[in-house]
């Protein structure tokens, strides 16, 4: 029979401590701030009462895993010089929504597939993810029509919900589970009346959002290739990447070498299949011309190739790229039945 995981709560009162904690036991600590009217993600640095009022972060917390530039290697006169910079240390990431914590783990099957990317997976090894039931999605959300839930436990290693006076602290996995044994002072057996508060707040939000048929989309995209499906959003689209950049699951990048005399750096940046320049040849041709076959190309890594490379579809409803998208391009009325 299979081990049962028991649930944990914490009072709220306790909960700075509990981060004060962590960071004591030699964890860099990232988890919610407020930057304006936007909750972003920021490195705590000491004892804090972190609130997880607030919808999803501005930008999803890849760059933590897939940085927007980093260097992969330094080099003088021919020579590989390690570098000093490359040991993240632990970290503990705090507060984002299931949505990311499961595109985190899309981004697994990519960087840890054999050969594993082996700074990717330093990073996620290093990292324990509590992620935070989402208990008020917004309008542009739509995590369930796509496989996830305002409570989906992929990609966590513990899930945390707000029920007001306390935390319930849910172990997913058995890093999630050493993890929390570490702290078990400050944490006690959560009841009955606290694990149904939870299943009461995640059927709520999971009620308040719509919710798609997808049942075949991969099959349909895949038919649609030469349709006209893809000339609406193109002809308005400017081809700023923003809707990539924002993506918690895009993850194309640029390989690049700057040198300086005999020293150089090779260096790992995010790219987007948004761009002209992204498929450019050195002979001058470009096998996707026109942003409708950029465009094509978004949606059919999402929804098609995904699925024959891995069999998941690499959209997790988040909507950040409905929200942020500055010609308002809805990709659900791309990908609606
Ligand atoms: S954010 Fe909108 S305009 Fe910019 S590339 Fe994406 S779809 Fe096009
Ligand atoms: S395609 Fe849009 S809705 Fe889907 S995961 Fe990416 S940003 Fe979120």
């Amino acid at each position: 029979m299979a081990e049962t995981i028991t649930a944990r709560a914490m009072e709220k009162k306790k909960f700075a401590d509990f981060t004060r904690a962590i960071v004591d036991n030699g964890y860099q600590l990232y988890g919610p701030a407020i930057e304006g009217r936007e909750a972003i993600i920021a490195q705590i640095a000491e004892q804090a009462d972190v609130s997880f009022d607030y919808r999803n972060f501005k930008m999803s917390p890849k760059d933590l895993f897939l940085s927007q530039s980093e260097v992969l290697c330094r080099f003088c006169r021919g020579e590989i010089v390690p570098d000093a910079a490359a040991d993240d240390g632990r970290r503990v990431l705090l507060g984002i929504r299931p949505c990311d914590a499961k595109a985190i783990s899309l981004m697994d099957k990519v960087f840890l597939q054999e050969p594993a990317d082996s700074y990717y997976k330093r990073k996620r090894d290093n990292t324990v993810v509590i992620s935070a039931v989402c208990s008020s999605p917004e309008d542009t959300c739509f995590c369930t029509s796509v496989g996830g839930s305002p409570a989906s436990t992929e990609g966590s290693d513990i899930l945390l919900t707000d029920l007001g006076e306390s935390y319930l602290l849910e172990p997913v996995t058995p890093k999630g589970e050493d993890f929390l044994n570490r702290f078990s002072s400050l944490t006690r057996n959560a009841s009955k009346n606290e694990v149904r508060e939870k299943e009461r707040i995640v059927e709520e939000a999971a009620s308040r959002m719509q919710k798609m048929d997808l049942e075949g989309i991969a099959e349909r995209f895949a038919k649609a290739f030469e349709s006209d499906l893809w000339d609406t959003p193109s002809q308005r689209c400017l081809g700023c990447g923003i809707c990539t950049y924002f993506c918690p699951t895009c993850h194309c990048f640029d390989v690049t070498d700057e040198t300086l005399h005999e020293n150089g750096r090779r260096l790992r940046t995010w790219d987007s299949c948004m761009y002209s320049l992204f498929t450019l040849h050195a002979s001058g041709h470009n096998p996707r011309p026109s942003q409708r076959e950029r465009t094509r190309q978004r949606f059919m890594h999402k929804f098609s190739y995904s699925v024959d490379n891995y069999g998941e579809l690499f959209c997790v409803g988040c909507g950040r790229c409905i929200k942020h998208c500055p010609v308002n391009i809805d990709l659900r009325e791309v990908i609606a039945p």
